[in-house]
């Protein structure tokens, strides 16, 4: 049974006002609010447990060490991976991404090799490559879209070489909702011997991942897109990756031994974790994935595919509505434009009645480019929305649109 009221009590943000009206927080891609359950953990951490850990012999220290690894597995179940051994804690998708450019790059990437990504992709997504393309002379080959947003798998199919050496895509888009069949492209790409990065930003908050499933060598996702804090993500990689790849930032906790002759690295997922970790936000997200899971993946998923379909459909009898993004399986991000309302002040204005939406390019400029459009409105649902918020959204825009 899921009780929205008994969610919702958990996100005491969800009871504020803004400008006198009640909040409807409806940028949920951008990033999610906090369960008591979660923002709990993180102050009982620093009250009670605080130390650093892997490196005392002291009661706290063992404790805060004890719970970062729990935490770790926490993650690993949630992800279904193998070993806590594939799971490294980053501060979130966009340093997991990059990680695996720096690394998949020195170890790999050679002049002339190149990387698949899609149209869609966000830019952290696509940056971290195009370094590489200035740094070791690659070359990003782009898998397009359809007018739908769907990817074009049979253009995807042709784009592979014998310089392919690594695929790039996002699980779910940020502007268009897309769920891209991942599983899909990953069996594609292995049978060319390619390995494949996941994206996972969009799609761990929403829907069950499984890595094992799908058969990706790296899975990438944001600990405060998913109900926990801020500065905390995972990057999954399959154990032969991570072993192979070298060390990404050096320091304490990465390494066995150094000297001034000779330094060996530490075992994994270590190798990749230097410095202090943030191990009271591991414990947050821990909690938030618990959290989650308690609600179950597959009941938040139907909730928000429910709301998303009721929206769609009121959205789509507003006169002058485009929706940007109409593939056949979506997740619970709409993006629109309403006539030729600016985006800007479509968000301000219903900003003003309450109402948080994302306007802009969503960090998706190639895409925007795609759908010949400057920028959008993108509401962006989570577990605790209501079809109430829907309908405040759905009169919002009316209003705004009756004004103009
Ligand atoms: N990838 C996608 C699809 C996203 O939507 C985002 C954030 O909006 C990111 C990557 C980057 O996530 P973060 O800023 O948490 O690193």
């Amino acid at each position: 049974m899921y009780d929205i009221e008994k969610i919702r009590a958990d996100f005491p943000i969800l009871g504020r006002e803004v400008y006198g009206r009640p909040l409807v927080y409806l940028d949920n891609g951008a990033t999610t609010q906090k369960p008591r359950q979660v923002v709990d953990a993180l102050v009982n951490e620093y009250y009670s447990v605080n130390a650093n850990v892997h490196r005392g012999v002291h009661f706290l220290s063992q404790q805060a060490t004890q719970l970062h690894e729990a935490s770790r597995e926490t993650v690993r179940r949630f992800l279904n991976a193998r070993s806590t051994a594939e799971i490294v804690f980053t501060r979130g998708t966009t340093e997991s991404i990059n990680l695996v450019a720096s690394c998949f790059g020195e170890a790999v990437l050679k002049l002339g090799d190149e990387v698949i990504v899609s149209e869609m992709e966000h830019h952290s997504n696509i940056v971290p490559w195009q370094l590489l393309e200035q740094r070791r002379g690659i070359r990003l080959r782009v898998i397009p879209i359809t007018d739908a947003g769907e990817l074009r798998l049979d253009e995807y199919a042709r784009l592979f070489t014998d310089r392919t050496r690594l695929v790039s895509v996002t699980h779910v888009s940020n502007v268009l909702g897309t769920v891209n069949p991942v599983r899909e492209i990953t069996a594609m790409a292995h049978a060319h011997g390619v390995p494949v990065l996941i994206d996972g930003a969009q799609s761990a908050p929403h829907l069950a991942v499984d890595v094992q499933d799908i058969g990706c060598d790296f899975f990438a996702f944001s600990g405060h897109k998913v109900y926990g804090p801020t500065g905390i993500g995972v990057l999954y990689g399959r154990e032969e990756w991570l072993d192979r790849l070298p060390p990404y930032m050096g320091g304490g906790e990465m390494i066995r031994s150094v000297s001034f002759e000779k330094t060996t690295f530490n075992d994994l997922p270590f190798k990749f974790e230097a410095g202090t970790p943030d191990y009271v936000a591991s414990t947050g997200l821990a909690r938030a994935l618990d959290y989650v899971t308690a609600l179950g993946m597959d009941a938040i998923r139907a909730h928000e595919q429910e709301l998303t379909r009721y929206a769609t459909e009121r959205l789509r009898s507003i006169p002058g509505m485009r929706l940007i993004g109409e593939a056949p399986c979506k997740d619970a991000v709409i993006s629109f434009l309403v006539g030729d309302i600016h985006p800007l002040d479509m968000g301000t204005l219903l900003d003003r009645l309450g109402i948080a939406v994302r306007t802009g390019h969503h960090c998706a400029e190639p895409l925007m480019r795609r759908m010949g459009v400057e920028g959008t409105v993108r509401a962006s649902f989570g577990l605790y929305n209501t079809r109430e918020e829907v309908d405040v959204l759905v009169a919002g825009i009316d209003r705004v649109r009756k004004m103009f």
